[in-house]
């Protein structure tokens, strides 16, 4: 059944070539025990990890069942190495954190099979250890842990069992154990090709080869052996199923298994996982902090702008430098009140008022407050939304008299009046003139920038004529019927407005601002402001990410033994990569949904403890916590590639 025909394997040391195997050829035949003994380094090892699929020869073919398998894909070997052969080591080469019946049923995992779950535990009671079932190799003799690696090579039901000194590492009475199981298990009709350089152990077998300097010297018959022609699985079949797809259930079996074994390898090593779980964890967090405050302060902003009114265009007299030229002082367009009146009367436009501002000084008693005053008419509460919270706003009947009244901020007042005293009809001074307070304007409420509370109001005469001594207003607003009349307000304005002034139009001497582009340019400030924000707690992500490649590297090269040992009873390059996935998505799992709940929380904090508007964002959640998986994959693939691509028997030399 399994024919070797001038196999040679050679190893380049540096200058030298050592001829492992020289032009080996070999048939063994269904149901042999045959034992290949020789001294060490006679290329016994390497002879079985030709039999056992785990290397390849330079040269020469090998057929099983008259399949040839030199030149196989990675899975297709991995297919046979999983059900026709069963490989047992000198060194056991057990998974130190598994039970042994987790060991043992490891095979079954890369095989798809689900329905043989109780063959380990059979397994286990066949190699005479069905009490020691659940314990971990540090907690069993090494003869016992042998048994245990016998058990796992013959739990996917192989016709072939290659045992390469199963007994050098135990002492005389466990080698006899073992021996005699191995004669059980050949009588029960297996294939069994031993290697040793214990010539006592070579006599239990019916056929004796000895290989010395990669070179068959002798192959004798110890007694008649018992032929059990009743094959195993069929080559042919296992070639095929090898390049075909797994069922679903194979692959979730497979998938909470490696996900436990996975989960177990971080929970060993918890510092670690915490350490490499923590950048993931930071970029969540500051990405959904970071979100929520660009939001809320974009959402502050537009709200601010909002209580401004959107249809309102702004008139001032062009600036002096404005268009690059450098106006003479006499060039700039003093507006008066006789202008608002007329703007007032274009087609579009609902209501105009003009104000002038100027920095003052207030007093109370013996306190003082300086601020900016507007003086207004009473058009231009309605324009602004402002109702004044007590008291009354400025009347025409205030701005025909140039009366001394004041509405005043909330600033101001808690300033000259805190907070118990009301201050309807009181007298405070502005500019050492007496003024009588009238009403209070709503609050507003300041952002780091502007307290719009801290302002008062006086009649727009008043403060022309009485406290500025102005001939012209600062500014006039005009308030449009409809958002989509606005440009052809805007161009109204002008025209009428350089008519008046005895300009020319295209010069635009006056500056007409609408209040919905400084909206729109507000709300691209904030949404620059919110991308470099996320921008930046991503690149935190990204290191993240980073981290987490370093540390599954580590945990690559850490445990190249065990992916040696994966490989060689069965796993595929993909069931190794899906292992090494599993675990890299497991750590930025922990870091992702730990980074939510710490995101999540500093917003709440934020907007509880320090006040700020914080706007909590789901997608700016699902998109951080997504991207974290992401990086989590991203990241993990390469070490899970490395870790996959690795060659069976050279991982498993691996110290
Ligand atoms: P045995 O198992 O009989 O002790 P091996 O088959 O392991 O011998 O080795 C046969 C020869 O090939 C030895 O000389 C050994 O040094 C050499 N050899 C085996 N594996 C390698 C390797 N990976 N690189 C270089 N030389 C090797
Ligand atoms: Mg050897």
């Amino acid at each position: 059944m399994l024919r070797l025909s001038n196999i040679c394997k050679s190893y380049q040391m540096g200058e030298y070539t050592v001829h492992a195997l020289r032009n080996v050829s070999l048939t063994v035949e269904h149901g042999e025990f045959i034992a290949i003994i020789g001294t060490s380094g006679s290329g016994k090892s390497t002879l079985m990890h030709t039999i056992g699929l785990l290397d390849r020869p330079d040269s020469g073919t090998y057929e099983i069942d008259d399949q040839n398998v030199t030149g196989l894909s990675d899975t297709q070997t991995a297919r046979l190495r999983n059900r026709t052969i069963g490989f047992i080591f000198q060194q056991f080469n057990l998974l130190k954190r598994a039970s042994a019946q987790e060991n043992v049923n490891l095979p079954l995992l890369y095989s798809g099979n689900t329905t043989a779950g109780h063959r380990g535990q059979k397994m286990l009671e066949l190699v005479g250890l069905g009490d020691r079932m659940h314990h971990c190799p540090n907690e069993l003799s090494g003869g016992q842990q042998q048994r245990v690696a016998i058990a796992r090579a013959l739990v996917n039901n192989p016709s072939i069992i290659l045992a390469d000194e199963p007994t050098g590492n135990l002492d005389s009475k466990s080698s006899q154990d073992i021996m005699a199981l191995f004669r059980a298990l050949h009588k029960q009709g297996l294939t069994i090709v031993l290697v040793t350089h214990d010539v006592e152990v070579a006599e239990h077998a019916d056929r004796i080869i000895t290989i010395r300097d990669g070179e068959i010297q002798e192959d004798r018959r110890n007694e008649t052996p018992v032929i059990n022609t009743e094959a195993g699985e069929d080559v042919l079949e296992l070639l095929r199923e090898g390049s075909k797809k797994r069922s679903w259930l194979a692959m979730l079996r497979e998938g909470t298994a490696l996900t436990r074994q996975s989960l177990r390898a971080l929970w060993h090593n918890k510092a670690r996982t915490f350490l490499s779980a923590l950048g993931i964890l930071i970029g969540v967090a500051a990405v959904i902090a970071m979100v929520s405050l660009a939001l809320g302060a974009k959402a502050s902003v537009n709200e601010q702008l909002a209580r401004l009114g959107s249809n309102l265009l702004s008139i001032r007299p062009a600036s002096r430098s404005s268009q690059g030229v450098q106006l003479a002082a006499g060039d700039i367009s003093r507006m008066a009140l006789e202008d608002t009146a007329a703007i007032a009367q274009l087609p579009h436009v609902k209501s105009a008022a003009s104000n002038v501002r100027g920095n003052v000084q207030l007093q109370y008693g013996s306190k003082n407050w300086a601020t900016q005053t507007y003086g207004v008419s009473p058009d231009y509460a309605p324009m602004r939304a402002e109702v004044p919270m007590l008291g009354r706003y400025i009347t025409d009947e205030d701005i025909a008299n140039r009366a001394q009244v004041a509405v005043i901020g909330m600033t101001p007042l808690r300033n000259l009046f805190g907070e118990n005293e009301n201050p309807i009809g009181k007298t405070i001074r502005i500019n050492r003139r007496a003024y009588q307070i009238v009403g209070v304007l709503p609050e507003r409420g300041a952002n780091a920038f502007h307290d719009q509370d801290d302002t008062v109001r006086i009649p727009i005469t008043t403060a022309m004529y009485r406290l500025f001594g102005k001939r012209y207003v600062d500014g006039i607003d005009a308030e449009i019927d409809k958002v989509g009349n606005i440009p052809q307000a805007q161009d109204d304005i002008q025209d009428l407005m350089s008519a008046r002034h005895n300009r020319n139009p295209n010069e635009n001497p006056f500056d007409i601002r609408n209040m919905a582009e400084i909206q729109a340019a507000l709300g691209s400030t904030t949404k620059i402001m919110s991308i470099l924000l996320a921008s930046i707690a991503g690149i935190s992500l990204i290191v993240g990410g980073i981290g987490i490649m370093n540390i599954m590297l580590v945990s690559v090269t850490e445990r190249t033994r065990e992916i040696g040992l994966r490989k060689a009873i069965g796993a595929r390059r993909q069931d190794i990569m899906a292992q090494f996935l599993i675990e890299a998505l497991a750590i930025s799992l922990l870091g992702g949904l730990s980074g939510l709940a710490l995101g999540v929380g500093l917003s709440l904090g934020m907007a509880k403890g320090a006040g700020w508007p914080m706007e909590i964002n789901n997608l700016s959640i699902i998109v951080a916590f997504g991207f974290s998986v992401f990086i989590g994959i991203f990241f993990g693939l390469w070490p899970a590639m490395k870790a996959s691509k690795l060659d069976p028997i050279e991982a498993l030399r691996y110290e």
